[in-house]
């Protein structure tokens, strides 16, 4: 693992895919010991979960479960602000079911506070929040979350489906803004 750049930024390793695998396996286990029985519904919050969601459905094999995508639509203006303005695409019902929000990473919390008040909207049985990665020091919403792959500091982090303005979800690893 290098270095990599993106505008002008750079970044250093941080998580190599080596250590993203074994845990992710982790915590399909977990998952697995959790939900047996149950079906659940993996709701992938794209784009950034796209590759964690897509590791940790396959880590759960041995159970029953499905898939399925959504898409959140922040308000404009806002960057970071978590202003969620409306959940795309749950064409599923989710009624009476076991669901496992599958996100990349829960910062400040906003956006998976709106998330699951939308979510639960919809009678679910129970709902479960799993994350890569949880930054527990910007949160400000009181959000629990089930599942943590990793709790990192309040830092700017890229790869394995983590971007910075669209590019980097691509790196099999990690990586960390350098800083200075
Ligand atoms: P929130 O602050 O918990 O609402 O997180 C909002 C969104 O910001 C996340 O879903 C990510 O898309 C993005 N985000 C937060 N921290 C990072 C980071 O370190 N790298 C890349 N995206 C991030
Ligand atoms: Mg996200």
């Amino acid at each position: 693992m290098k270095q990599v750049t993106y505008e002008g930024l750079t970044f250093e390793p941080y998580i190599s895919k080596k250590e993203i695998d074994a845990r992710v396996g982790e915590l399909g286990k977990e998952i697995v010991r959790d939900c047996a029985g149950k079906k659940p519904l993996f709701l992938c919050v794209l784009n950034g979960a796209f590759a964690f969601a897509g590791d940790l459905f396959r880590a759960a094999e041995e159970i029953d479960a499905e898939i399925s995508f959504i898409r959140l639509r922040s308000y404009e203006g806002t960057c970071s602000s978590g202003a969620v303005k409306e959940v795309l695409g749950l064409h599923e019902d989710i009624k009476g079911r076991t669901v496992i929000v599958v996100e990349d990473i829960v910062d400040t919390g906003n956006t998976m506070y709106r998330l699951l008040e939308d979510l639960r909207a919809h009678e679910p049985a129970e709902i479960k929040v799993a994350t890569l990665l949880f930054k527990p020091d910007a949160l400000v919403r009181d959000v629990k979350v089930d599942y943590v792959g990793f709790s990192i500091p309040t830092k700017f982090i890229i790869g394995y489906g983590l971007d910075l303005n669209g590019l980097a979800r691509n790196l099999n690893d990690i990586y960390i803004l350098k800083e200075d």
